[in-house]
């Protein structure tokens, strides 16, 4: 028993040690990306309800892997976060679509805004306002251009400091639109308390439409709050008719899924948008 039991520990090493050089890797690999710039965004529009009218899209990430090809954020922004390395990406991101909207500008589209994912880490950072302020400055981008996408993951440890934050960035424009709404414990508590323009209703809740009378009350009793205090609502993940149609009649404000449009690559979105 007892050598069986020394094994079983020898087996529990080798199999730490195999996570912690896999760990290692990745971390490697993600330094790697950031220096050898192997991010690029993608768009995904926000729509009208005829899904023809194109004035937001939700930007989102993705990595070139030189071997793996293209990889979805699920898989890597986590770690991003886990290294510390999302601060810098999240710099390129907001950098990158400002440069992306000028662009779109002086082609002919003044109509289009962008809405970033800012993860809690980035929003909390303590150079964030002014990373953002120098980024519309030196892109000669209007704020009202932008909105930010944050989860209630943005902790609200101090209370605040995040509505301070939130109103600097209101002042210069910048809308925020409280993401992945319904899923957390707070979300009723975040909207009493902070400067919030927009609620995205998240995708569970619209794939269960109509039948599910769960996500149905659910994306009603949001929908008629919404309307009640002013705010816009988008509507993620719509991959179908039946799902539009319930939306629709509850007045949602902007569709964003498959229905109408996938995440696609920049050449993609401008000719669509130009
Ligand atoms: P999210 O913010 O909830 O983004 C919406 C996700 O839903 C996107 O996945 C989008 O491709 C997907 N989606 C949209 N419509 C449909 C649909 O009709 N059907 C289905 N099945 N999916 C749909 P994506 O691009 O894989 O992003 C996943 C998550 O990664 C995002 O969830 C967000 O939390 C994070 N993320 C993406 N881009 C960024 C970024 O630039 N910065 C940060 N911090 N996080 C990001
Ligand atoms: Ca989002
Ligand atoms: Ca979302
Ligand atoms: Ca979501």
């Amino acid at each position: 028993a007892k050598h069986t039991g020394k094994n079983q520990v020898r087996f529990y090493d080798d199999e730490l040690e195999q996570s912690e050089r896999l760990r290692q890797k990745l971390e490697q690999e993600l330094a790697d990306a950031v220096l050898r710039q192997e991010f690029t965004l993608y768009f995904q529009p926000q729509t009208d309800k005829t899904g023809k009218q194109i004035t937001k899209a939700e930007v989102l990430l993705r990595w070139l892997h030189p071997q793996k090809g293209i990889m979805t954020p699920r898989d890597f922004v986590p770690h991003l976060e886990e290294y510390g390395l999302i601060i810098p990406v999240g710099n390129w991101i907001l950098e990158e679509s400002c440069r992306h909207l000028k662009k779109w500008q002086e082609a002919g589209n003044n109509e289009l805004c962008l809405s970033i994912n800012v993860s809690a880490n980035q929003f909390n950072h303590p150079d964030f306002l002014e990373f953002v302020e120098q980024c519309l400055r030196i892109h000669n981008i209007d704020g009202h251009k932008l909105e930010f996408e944050l989860t209630e993951g943005i902790a609200i440890a101090d209370v605040p400091a995040t509505i301070n934050k939130m109103n600097t960035l209101k002042n210069l424009g910048i809308r925020i639109a409280l993401d992945d709404f319904g899923t957390g414990y707070s979300s009723l508590s975040y909207l009493k308390h902070l400067p919030i323009s927009t609620l995205k209703i998240d995708r569970s809740f619209v794939q269960g439409l109509p039948h599910d009378g769960y996500d149905a009350a659910i994306v009603e009793t949001t929908m008629v709050m919404a309307h009640h205090l002013g705010l816009t609502v988008v509507a993620e993940g719509v991959e179908n008719r039946i799902q539009l149609n319930f939306l629709k009649k509850l007045n949602c404000h902007l569709y964003q899924g498959y229905l109408f449009h996938k995440p696609m690559a920049e050449e993609e979105f401008s000719k669509l948008i130009l």
